[in-house]
């Protein structure tokens, strides 16, 4: 049963709601012996690896900064609040090691202590830190975000301004958007063009990305194909 919101404990910004998680935690990281420093920064954006990566999140080491902070980033795909303090408690996990820890029997007997579960890389809340986290999420208030749907942004087409023009080689990605499937193929503009999507051999017709302005069909054949193919 979900805890009722206390309104009085409303954060204006993500980083304030990822601090004041953080504040939480310290009690019961430094009652495991570990040390989550003092200077941190947090964001919920787009990690070092870019919006491709499986990556939930990253850590980057005071030495990184020039005022030692950490940098601690949870990618902005994630928005379920429990989700969220997961991640954050993984990376945390991190903050509190030596960067030179990453996945190691260090890091390790940490994440195992704290009650972090699974294959270490990807290490996230078992059974009692979720609920220690679900109560935390009902103390914290709103989470002042919402997923950035990027996937969805990409294949639409939308522009996102100062982005680099992407697509410049004449292959296009098409991806199969059922759900869970995930399927994706490259494809030469001009069949695209010519013949229409490609198909995923599980649900059919693919999602492409909008054809270059300079790239027509080569001929009238194709538009019978290509209208079938469009739905
Ligand atoms: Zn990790
Ligand atoms: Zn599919």
């Amino acid at each position: 049963m979900q805890k009722p919101r206390n309104t009085s404990n409303d954060h204006s910004s993500r980083e304030a709601w990822l601090r004041a998680a953080t504040n939480e935690l310290r009690p019961y990281f430094a009652k495991l012996g570990l040390a989550i420093p003092e200077a941190i920064r947090f964001s919920i954006a787009f990690t070092s690896q870019g919006k491709k990566s499986k990556v939930a999140g990253e850590v980057w080491p005071a030495s990184a900064t020039d005022d030692g902070h950490c940098e601690l980033i949870v990618r902005a795909d994630f928005a379920d609040p429990l989700d969220v303090l997961g991640i954050l408690a993984h990376q945390l996990t991190h903050a509190a090691l030596p960067p030179e820890a990453k996945h190691g029997k260090l890091f390790r007997d940490a994440a195992l202590r704290l009650g972090l579960e699974g294959q270490m890389r990807n290490a996230l809340p078992g059974a009692a830190l979720r609920e220690r986290l679900n109560e935390l999420a009902g103390a914290l208030g709103p989470l002042p975000h919402a997923r950035l749907n990027f996937d969805r942004v990409t294949l639409s087409g939308i522009e996102v301004a100062d982005r680099p023009k992407k697509q410049t080689t004449r292959m296009l990605k098409a991806e199969c958007l059922a759900k869970g499937c995930g399927y994706t193929v490259r494809v030469a503009a001009r069949w695209l063009a010519d013949l229409g999507a490609p198909h995923c051999p599980r649900h059919g017709s693919m999602t492409t990305p909008p054809l270059p302005h300079d790239v027509e069909a080569s001929g009238d054949t194709s538009s019978d194909l290509k209208n079938q193919a469009a739905e």
